[in-house]
């Protein structure tokens, strides 16, 4: 491996999704203004403790969509969504389309969401009532049979993306602008001087970078740098009711749950053979075992699914399960199917695959090919679940995507014209700040933390 340089004037630690995309959109816009970039120009050095997509960009289902609650939210993923069009070969992308598949309880907060998509001109459909839900959804699919629907969001544009092609084709745009990428180095400190409270080096094992800004997109493991930047562990937040809660953790962790259905993905296309939208199903009503006919819940429950020739059959998960251990005790390493403790259990596939074949026949019975391989993963929260993307210690920008992050492949963008001196008026309501002032995002009746 090639030395580190001793000084870069952007040091960005990560390179999953965010690190990589902010650094091949902060090269692109400075050949724009005509700067070189890597020695003798401006340096931009990504360091990663692993490899390319060592953390959740690496494993992610890779599900992107626009169909968010909280109008900050949406108008961010319109945005990403620009980006994964703009270059859909190099990202991996299949912009095959999304549905959220909806019970009552959700069906006026969803109505909202669709007002919305048409006013930010994001094309969508929006199907209401019991009949004339199932009508469409079988239209699509002869064996639909999900009960307790009464509304479908038909997203037109979004879909999903293969994770670490979408990383190397990232990877490979950075490089060739002059972005240098080092692999197996990890950042262990973070320190200031000049009696400021700028971070002016970066320390790793393979040596010191001296640096003009630091950049953080470091996924779950955002406490450990959170610790190292000097943050505080728990903070106050103003909530809905106007009271201030103090002593609230900063992070907490969730396991997601994902799995594969090991057929071949053509089982999964439309009536008429294509291969279908991305398919996300809320539902209160009960679900039972398809292997032994047991209540698995009466309450509220969703599930999300997609033919993927990556993953090897229909890929895809069900709510995340709350981590109670404290931030600082959580085992983030080794990550992902990897850990030994973190990897989703035999109660998911029962869950998913029944939940499979509550939504459409042919997932009858499949229950037996359900891949028994290691799969799933930790993310890290903060405390509104919503991300943080914000500058601290004058010269380190965080982006903290509290878990939402692989489809936010514009974040980078947004945040490289941040760095360059650009505010942006799409992250503007991700500022920590908004813990004390209350300006809280609005919170939605999905089963899921992040919708
Ligand atoms: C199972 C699963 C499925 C998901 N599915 C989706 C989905 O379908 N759609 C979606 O939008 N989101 C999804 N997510 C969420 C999404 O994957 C994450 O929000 C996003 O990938 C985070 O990107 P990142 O760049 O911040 O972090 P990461 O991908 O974690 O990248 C951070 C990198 O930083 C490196 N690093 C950490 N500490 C250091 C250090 N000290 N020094 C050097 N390097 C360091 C790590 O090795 C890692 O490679 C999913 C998450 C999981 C776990």
């Amino acid at each position: 491996m090639p030395a580190l340089p001793s000084h870069a004037h952007y040091v960005i630690i990560g390179a999953g999704i965010h690190g990589l995309s902010t650094s091949m959109h902060l090269a692109q816009k400075l050949k724009a203004k005509r700067k070189s970039i890597g020695a003798g120009g401006a340096r931009i050095v990504v360091l990663e403790k692993t490899g390319i997509g060592a953390g959740p960009s690496g494993i992610a289902c890779g599900v992107v969509r626009n169909n968010y609650f909280q109008p900050a939210m949406r108008e961010l993923m319109a945005h990403s969504v620009s980006v994964w069009e703009s270059d859909p070969e190099a990202y991996s992308y299949h912009p095959v389309g999304y549905m959220q598949i909806s019970p009552e309880v959700m069906h006026a907060q969803i109505g909202t969401i669709y007002e919305q998509q048409k006013a930010i001109g994001y094309e969508s459909v929006f199907i209401e009532g019991e009949a004339e839900s199932r009508q469409y959804m079988e239209g699509l699919f002869k064996d639909w049979q999900a009960k307790n629907i009464t509304s479908v969001l038909h997203e037109k544009r979004g879909g999903y993306a293969n994770n670490m092609a979408s990383l190397r084709g990232l990877a490979k745009k950075a490089k060739a602008l002059g972005v240098e990428i080092f692999e197996g180095v990890e950042v262990k400190a973070l320190r200031s001087g000049n009696g400021t409270s700028a971070i002016t080096s970066v320390e790793t094992p393979a040596g010191s970078i001296t640096c003009d800004q630091v950049i953080i997109g470091a996924g779950p493991w955002i406490n450990s740098l959170w610790n190292m930047l000097g943050l505080p562990k728990q903070i106050s937040v103003k909530g809905g009711d106007g009271k201030t809660h103090d002593g609230v953790p900063m992070w907490h962790y969730m396991a997601l749950q994902e799995g594969t259905l090991g057929v071949d993905p053509n089982f999964q296309k439309t009536n008429d053979g294509a291969m279908p939208p991305v398919i996300h199903v809320d539902t209160d009503a009960p679900l039972h075992s398809d292997r032994d006919g047991k209540l698995i819940t009466d309450k509220l429950w969703g599930i999300y699914y997609k033919p993927d020739f990556n993953f090897g059959g229909v890929q895809g998960g069900a709510m995340p399960a709350t981590v109670e251990t404290p931030a600082d005790e959580v085992r983030v390493d080794p990550y992902g199917p990897k850990s030994p403790e973190f990897v989703v259990t035999d109660n998911f596939a029962d869950m998913w695959t029944s939940a499979l074949a509550f939504c459409q026949k042919r997932f009858e019975g499949k229950n037996g090919v359900y891949k028994k391989e290691p799969s799933g993963g930790i993310g890290c929260f903060t405390p509104d679940s919503f991300p943080v993307f914000d500058r601290f210690r004058e010269n380190v920008y965080v982006i903290a995507d509290s878990n939402h992050g692989y489809k936010m492949i514009g974040v980078g963008k947004l945040v490289a014209d941040e760095l360059l001196g650009e505010g942006s008026t799409l992250l503007e309501p991700f500022r920590f700040s908004r813990y004390a002032t209350g300006k809280l995002h609005p919170v939605s009746n999905s089963p899921f933390p992040w919708s």
